[in-house]
C-alpha cells in the first residue's frame, strides 16, 4: 500500500505523530540521522498481516530490545497465531456478577492499559435496576464498588464482543484492524492512523483512544506481551480487549476470568462441545447484546439461576 494513501477515510484522518514527523522530514529533505532512519524503517514497514515470518521475528526482536530498555526488565513479545480448530467464546453469568470491578483492574494490569491521563479501561461494569431489566441508557458506570452488591441492582460487565461481523473492521480506512481465525479482533498499533472511525462504528463502546502518551509505570508493566495485544501502545492509536490474546493463545484463561471471585465469567473454545463455554451455551438461555445490529458477538450473557 502506498503510505501516502493512509490519511483518507472517515473521521479526522489524523495521522499518528511518528508518520507525521517522517512526512515532514521527507518534505524538507533533511539529513537522515540514525534515529530518523529507524523511524523511516517503521514508516515504510508493511501492515503486520503482510509481513513474512522472518520479518515478523526481526521486528518482534527489535521491540523486545526497545521495551526491555525502556521498562528496565526483560520484556517478551509473542507473535503466537491462532490455533487450528479453536474459535474463542466468552460467557457472562449475570446472576452471579456482584459488580466488584476486580475484572476491570485485573484487565488493566494484565494488558498494560494507561493508568491515568488518559485512564483506559477495556472493561466497564454497568449497574442497573432489577426493576427495569437491561437498560444500558439508564445504567450507572460510576457506582461505588465498595458498596456492592446494592439491593435492587444487578451488574453487567461490557467489553469487546469480538463480533463475527465487526463494523469496526469494515470501517477502518487502512485495514489496521481485522478478525483473526480464532475470532479475536486485533489492532496493528503501527498501522493505525488514529482516525477513530472504528470507535464510532463500534456499537458497544469497546474501543479506546490514546489521546496522550499512555502512562505505564515501569514497575507495573506486564513484561509478557503479544504483538497484537498488550504490548505498550503509542499515543494516537486505538486499543481494545483481545480476550487476553497473550494468555489465551498459550492455553490460559483471560485475566478477568481468573480473577472473578464469584465465577461469573466463562471462557473457552466454541468448537469443543466439552468446553465450559459450550456447556453454558448448551444448557442456559443465552442472549447477546444488541442482537438487532447483526454484529454476531462471540460474547454471550446468561442467567444461570
Ligand atoms: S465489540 Fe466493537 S470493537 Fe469489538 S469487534 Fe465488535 S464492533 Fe469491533
Ligand atoms: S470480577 Fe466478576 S463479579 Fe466482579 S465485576 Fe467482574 S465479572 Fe462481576
Amino acid at each position: 500500500m502506498n503510505p501516502s494513501s493512509k490519511s483518507g477515510g472517515c473521521g479526522s484522518g489524523a495521522m499518528d505523530p511518528g508518520r507525521r514527523d517522517v512526512l515532514k522530514f521527507l518534505a524538507v529533505g533533511a539529513t537522515v540521522a540514525s534515529g530518523a532512519a529507524c523511524d523511516l524503517e517503521g514508516f515504510f514497514r508493511k501492515s503486520f498481516r503482510e509481513l513474512s515470518p522472518a520479518d515478523v521475528r526481526r521486528m518482534v526482536t527489535s521491540w523486545e530490545r526497545k521495551y526491555s530498555r525502556q521498562y528496565g526488565k526483560s520484556v517478551t513479545v509473542s507473535e503466537a497465531g491462532p490455533m487450528d480448530g479453536v474459535k474463542f467464546g466468552y460467557g457472562l453469568d449475570l446472576s452471579r456478577c456482584v459488580g466488584c470491578r476486580r475484572c476491570v483492574y485485573a484487565c488493566v494490569e494484565e494488558n498494560n492499559q494507561s493508568r491515568k491521563e488518559p485512564q483506559i479501561q477495556w472493561i466497564r461494569v454497568l449497574e442497573m435496576d432489577k426493576a427495569h431489566g437491561i437498560d444500558i441508557n439508564h445504567s450507572d458506570v460510576y457506582y461505588d464498588a465498595a458498596e456492592v452488591p446494592r439491593p435492587g441492582k444487578f451488574y453487567m460487565p461490557v467489553q469487546c464482543q469480538q463480533c463475527d461481523d465487526p463494523p469496526c473492521v469494515k470501517t477502518c480506512p487502512v485495514g489496521a484492524t481485522w478478525k483473526e481465525k480464532d475470532g479475536i479482533v486485533v489492532v496493528d498499533y503501527d498501522w493505525c492512523i488514529g482516525c477513530r472511525c472504528c470507535m464510532s462504528a463500534c456499537p458497544y463502546g469497546a474501543r479506546h483512544f490514546n489521546w496522550a502518551e499512555p502512562s505505564l509505570p515501569a514497575e507495573e508493566m506486564n513484561p509478557k506481551t503479544h504483538v497484537l495485544g498488550n504490548r505498550p501502545r503509542p499515543k494516537g492509536v486505538v486499543e481494545k480487549c483481545t480476550f487476553c490474546i497473550q494468555r489465551t493463545r498459550e492455553g490460559l484463561y483471560p485475566a478477568c476470568v481468573e480473577i472473578c471471585p464469584v465465577g461469573a465469567r466463562k471462557f473457552g473454545n466454541l468448537l469443543d462441545p466439552d468446553s465450559e463455554i459450550r456447556q453454558a451455551m448448551d444448557t442456559k438461555r443465552v442472549f447477546i447484546l444488541k442482537e438487532e445490529l447483526a454484529t454476531h458477538p462471540s460474547f454471550f450473557y446468561f442467567y444461570a439461576t
